[in-house]
């Protein structure tokens, strides 16, 4: 083995909470944080990285999905006060007022280099302005965060290959949701094309993602609706769903713990 693959870092990957109350993950690598959306309070999202032992100044960058506030609640505060530019697309900084900020504009389909991280911004569908996926690969892992995703017809999965992580959105379950409290016009919103995958769908999606990936260690369910889904359920439903992945590590992202993924 050469010098520089025994001086390699080993990246980690950690969610610090996932859940409509707030979505926020960072991917360690040598002594750069990434975070990945920053849903929670700056209070709670400090609180967090301390309690997984991470050093908030290490953060280099926050990308920032869409602009609800449960993917940005504490992004303009976490930037000014961690001295990071937010990194998204320009209708993400629009859409959360992010413009006066430190910031750089992220298109979809463009792969950038930050800090040692390889960000590839990816399209998908949701109810904002111009909601994203993000591919990063940090010393050769290959990590996607996939989230509020409407609907998987249309979205482009080529570039969605050799992952060795998978984090990705398994919102609710179709017959919870259906037989639930809540009103018609947000359950059609939670269904329709700008709303959340459930776990059927998100099941065939990890399906077709983990049939690009043979090295695929590790998947993480995220975005469970508390009203809607329950973590058993997810995980039975997907894991049906996705078919057989020998050696796989699956996990639940939880609202309130945070949690690394394995593998
Ligand atoms: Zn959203
Ligand atoms: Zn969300």
């Amino acid at each position: 083995m050469s010098d520089s693959l025994l001086k390699s870092p080993v990246p980690r990957i950690i969610n610090l909470g996932s859940g409509s109350k707030g979505n926020s993950s960072v991917i360690c690598l040598g002594e750069k944080i990434l975070m990945v959306d920053c849903g929670f309070n700056r209070k709670q999202t400090l609180l967090r990285m301390a309690e997984m032992g991470l050093n908030p100044d290490q953060v280099c960058g926050i990308l920032v999905t869409h602009e609800h506030g449960d993917h940005m609640q504490g992004a303009r505060l976490c930037s000014q006060k961690m001295d990071a530019p937010i990194l998204a697309t320009a209708g993400t900084i629009s859409g959360g007022n992010m413009s006066a900020l430190n910031h750089q504009i992220l298109r979809r389909g463009e792969i950038i280099a930050h800090h040692g991280f390889e960000i590839t911004t990816l399209k998908i569908s949701h109810d904002t302005k111009e909601p994203c996926a993000f591919l990063v690969e940090a010393a050769g892992v290959r990590t996607l965060f996939a989230t509020d995703v409407g609907t998987v017809e249309g979205l482009d999965l080529r570039p969605m290959k050799d992952l060795d992580y998978l984090y990705v959105e398994s919102n609710h379950d179709e017959v919870m949701l259906r037989t639930g409290p809540y009103p018609a016009f947000l359950k059609n919103r939670i269904i329709g094309d700008g709303g959340h995958l459930n776990n059927h769908q998100s099941g065939l999606l990890i399906r077709s993602l983990a049939a690009q990936s043979p090295q695929l260690k590790s998947i993480m369910l995220a975005h469970l609706s508390h009203e809607n889904n329950d973590p058993e359920k997810a995980l039975v439903t997907t894991r049906e769903c996705a078919g057989e992945l020998p050696g796989v590590i699956w996990d639940v992202a939880r609202q309130h713990e945070p949690r690394e993924m394995a593998g």
